[in-house]
């Protein structure tokens, strides 16, 4: 009789330590889910951030003299411009990008 305890207590003990594991496993892969999410959203706003500053760039871009193409305002300048045609860099108006 108390082998068969024994052996119930280690099935029961097995039992217990899978539904722990498997608990443990679909924990994991839901907060690495999470992780996903929220760095596609991070990915998302950045994407967004990128192009509201090319419409903004967009907006203060001028022709360039030289090819005709436009010119977008340069970073960090108060006037500077550049084409990304012909490499034309050119000083104009002030724009919001300094
Ligand atoms: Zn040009």
């Amino acid at each position: 009789m108390n082998t068969l305890l024994f052996i119930i207590e280690i099935i029961s003990f097995a039992i217990w330590g899978s539904i722990v594991w498997i608990f443990k496993l679909l924990t994991t892969s839901k907060k690495e889910k999470e992780k996903e999410r929220l760095k596609n959203i991070e990915i998302q706003k950045e994407k967004m951030r990128k192009e509201k500053e090319y419409e903004q760039k967009l907006k203060f871009s001028l022709t360039c003299k030289r090819c005709g193409e436009l010119a977008f305002p340069v970073n960090g300048t108060q006037s500077n411009y550049y084409c990304e045609s012909c490499g034309n860099r050119f000083t104009s108006v002030k724009h919001p990008f300094n």
